[in-house]
């Protein structure tokens, strides 16, 4: 939708700037134009014009010899928009262009405007989402569905195949889990159901049990886990341990996916006012600039066979992110493709 605001010009140019620095102060951000037309006889609104021609889309005209009734047309014809919105002095409210009617139609169409935009954006979300959706769950669905039918067919009676079939198909029934795990925890996030059970603990503590948890997974790529050099005193925050431990787990649990035999994960503590910020660090693989914007998507990937081939679901990141928001506070990832990605976190200090 695209409004064109016309206004024919027949009165004093301190109303017509009343006008334009109310339009500039509006937090209306969609796009309309001003289409300002002087019926010959003055060319009183220059000045005003020049003042405004920088940050308003405006088109100015001179006409001569003609009637207020035409200058209104004349603006009509050059309109571009959608829908004209038509501030006439003479047939509304003499003196005054901004009449309390046509501010508040314009308002309201302003904001059916920005509902409308609204809910394509969420339409368009919606159905990407289930797109993404049925396409992770049929892929290891078909591929257990595959390996049962063969065995069906025959295959169950060949010693060579028969176990190793069995153990694809459980790994895929295994994956289905882990997705719908997953999804079951975002939507929970996402709707509130879940609550929060705030204690104060030991970030210093807490993160050298997940690096024991995840100790065989790193020991497969020989990936190295440690605290920052100075970080080595207890660091107190007041948070859900349970969900940060989580948070702790997925970030670490990426370090080694997208690390680098022999790699390194470091994580470090950074005291900063009422807050704590924790890094985590690896020099892995790195993500180009370009991905960063959408990392926390879900089911975003930057390479979605690398991702599958490790056990990913592309939900990752999008409940680190869900549970820091629930906790109100953020997430930000720095990173160098073939060098290495940094992903801090905030929580409060006790
Ligand atoms: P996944 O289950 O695919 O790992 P995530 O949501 O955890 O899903 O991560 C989304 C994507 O971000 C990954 O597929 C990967 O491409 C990228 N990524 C996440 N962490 C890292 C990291 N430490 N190094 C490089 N790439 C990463």
């Amino acid at each position: 939708m695209y409004f064109s605001i016309i206004i024919p010009v027949y009165n004093r140019p301190d109303e017509i700037n009343e006008l334009l620095e109310s339009l500039l102060q509006s937090s209306y951000k969609g796009e309309y134009e001003i289409v300002i037309v002087e019926d010959g006889s003055t060319i009183a609104c220059e000045e005003v014009v020049a003042k405004y021609s920088n940050s308003l889309n405006i088109s100015y005209y001179y006409k001569s010899n003609s009637g207020p009734g035409d200058s209104r047309n004349y603006g009509m014809k050059k309109a571009k928009g959608d829908y004209f919105i038509i501030f006439d002095s003479d047939c509304i409210i003499p003196d005054h262009y901004l009449s309390e009617v046509e501010k508040e139609v314009l308002d309201w169409a302003i904001g059916k405007k920005m509902e409308i935009d609204e809910l394509k954006k969420v339409e368009k979300f919606r159905r990407e989402f289930l797109t993404n959706l049925s396409h992770e769950l049929k892929t290891p669905l078909f591929s257990a569905q595959g390996y049962i039918q063969t065995l069906l067919d025959g295959a169950i009676d060949d010693l060579d195949v028969n176990k190793k079939f069995l153990e694809k198909s459980n790994k895929s029934i295994e994956r289905l889990c882990v997705l719908v795990d997953d999804l079951d925890e975002i939507s929970k996030l996402e709707s509130g159901e879940i609550k929060l059970y705030f204690s104060t603990f030991d970030m210093n503590a807490l993160s050298k049990e997940v690096f024991e948890s995840l100790e065989i997974k790193a020991a497969q790529k020989q990936i190295h886990f440690s605290i920052k050099k100075g970080c080595e005193k207890p660091f107190m925050v007041n948070a859900d341990r349970v969900k940060i431990v989580q948070v702790v787990t997925n970030l670490m649990e990426n370090s080694i996916k997208y690390g680098k035999q022999n790699g390194a994960t470091v994580v470090g503590f950074y005291e900063m006012g009422d807050n704590l910020l924790v890094e985590v660090t690896d020099d892995g693989i790195g993500i180009d600039e370009n991905h960063l914007p959408r990392l926390f998507e879900r089911f975003y990937r930057v390479d979605k066979s690398r991702s599958r081939d490790e056990g990913g679901t592309g939900l990752g990141l999008s409940i680190v992110k869900h549970i820091l928001e629930a906790h109100e506070q953020t997430i930000h990832v720095r990173s160098t493709y073939n060098v290495g990605s940094t992903f801090g976190f905030t929580l409060k200090r006790k």
